[in-house]
């Protein structure tokens, strides 16, 4: 019956009675999804292969935690609970995320979600009026352009530089793209895909922007807890940002608990009091026993989580040094995330292909590494230049990194230069 219905529906819906709501035009997705897909079905056929695409754990939540949810199942944590999550899990987040920020959060500052994602279009929703523009970090998580255009936004990309040694946001194409009808700033430092983190005197530049142009900010903190050195910083703990910033915070990366489906919006109550409206009208409250799952997360042993930043650690090491050593390939080390964005231009131009996809394809077939590139990420931006390559390394092993990075670079090796110049441009 349903594909009858489908069946009987023109380009634009009309004979079958659905016409989508025009705003389903804008509404974008996540291509990695369809690099997962892909990968799946070539793994399906026999073929082996090295899952670099997708920023999923491949390493099992601790099990304190699974035990700490399972009692709370017992304990009948089965109802709905209240709509901005259990009190205990408000309150030790506001403690946990105000220790590491500097900032005095309290259980009124947060509203727990099922994950990090959610937070994105609930910001949008209690903050952008249609027509606001909106500053969002190009290439970047594609949910944020998807939402602001859904919404009836616009949608105003800044990008990154190479600064030699490390990525950094472009903070005067972000301040030159500013008009007066920009509202709103996301920005996501300890960035998804190049690893990118703000120096302390960038982080200022962009706060005293934001405060300038009465701008109010989602910081997305997805990965604030995963670095290896150092300390990590947020804009919130720079003076007049708390009143104007929301956190973007999850469970998801830190404690390896991405299908849980837990995080926050924390910042001032009356963006986090709409953010709890919306919970009200979407789905009531976060997963009622989860939540004691996360509780133990963050207040019990945290030997689980640093036993994994030193397992993460590892892998990073390992990619690291195969991919510096492959032609045609650089790779700046991050201190932070579980990603890596090598410049790969050289080794685009050596294997004669044409573009980003061609580059992946290729790869693919030749060595089954797969990888989400630049493209992934959103539209490059005018005047931007090279190929990029996301590889998550978060849901491989090191033997298989060493095995498929191995393969990856003696594939690169093995084209002789010269004849790359005359297969340019030749079907492959
Ligand atoms: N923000 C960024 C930058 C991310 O990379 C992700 C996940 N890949 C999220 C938010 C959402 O994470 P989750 O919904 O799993 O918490």
């Amino acid at each position: 019956m349903l594909h009858a219905l489908d069946d009987q529906m023109t380009p634009g819906g009309a004979r079958a009675g659905f016409t989508p709501a025009e705003r389903v035009a804008r509404l974008g997705t996540e291509t990695v999804f369809a690099v997962s897909a892909e990968a799946a079905a070539l793994a399906a056929t026999g073929k082996t292969i090295y899952p670099f695409h997708l920023g999923d754990l491949n390493i099992p939540t601790a099990e304190p935690i699974v035990q700490a949810m399972d009692r709370a199942v017992r304990d009948g944590k089965t109802t709905y609970c209240p709509n901005a999550g259990v009190m205990p899990l408000r309150e030790a987040l506001a403690a946990d995320v105000s220790a590491a920020r500097g900032i005095a959060y309290a259980a009124d500052n947060v509203s727990v979600q099922p994950g990090g994602k959610p937070v994105i279009g609930k910001f949008l929703l209690a903050a952008m009026n249609a027509g606001d523009e909106v500053l969002y970090p190009n290439p970047g998580f594609p949910i944020y352009g998807s939402f602001i255009e859904f919404l009836g936004g616009v949608a105003v990309p800044y990008g990154y530089v190479d600064d030699g040694d490390r990525y950094a946001i472009d903070v005067e194409q972000l301040e030159s793209r500013i008009t007066p009808r920009t509202r709103l700033l996301i920005l996501n430092d300890l960035h998804n895909p190049t690893a990118a983190e703000c120096t302390a005197a960038e982080l200022e530049r962009i706060a005293e922007i934001a405060l300038r142009h009465d701008l109010v900010v989602l910081s997305d903190e997805a990965y604030f807890d995963v670095r290896f050195e150092g300390a990590s910083r947020s804009i919130v703990s720079l003076p007049g940002m708390a009143e104007r910033t929301v956190i973007l915070y999850t469970f998801s990366k830190k404690y390896a608990m991405t299908g849980w489906r837990l995080g926050a919006a924390i910042g001032p109550a009356p963006i986090i009091d709409i953010v709890t409206r919306l919970n009200v009208n979407m789905e009531s409250c976060p997963n009622h026993f989860a939540q004691y799952g996360a509780l133990e997360a963050l207040t019990g042993d945290q030997a689980g989580p640093q036993a994994m930043m030193a397992r993460l650690k590892g892998r990073r090491d390992a990619a690291l040094r195969l991919l510096n050593a492959a032609p045609g390939v650089r790779c700046h080390t991050p201190e932070s995330t579980f990603y890596l964005y090598p410049d790969v231009s050289g080794a685009v131009r050596l294997t004669g292909c044409a573009g980003h996809e061609d580059f992946r394809r290729l790869l693919l077939e030749q060595t089954g590494v797969s990888f989400c590139t630049r493209q992934h990420f959103g539209k490059a931006l005018p005047g931007e230049t090279g190929y990029h390559l996301r590889l998550a390394y978060s849901g491989v092993t090191t033997t298989q990194i060493e095995e498929g990075l191995g393969a990856f670079k003696a594939f690169i090796e093995s084209i002789e230069p010269a004849e790359s110049q005359t297969s340019q441009g030749a079907p492959r």
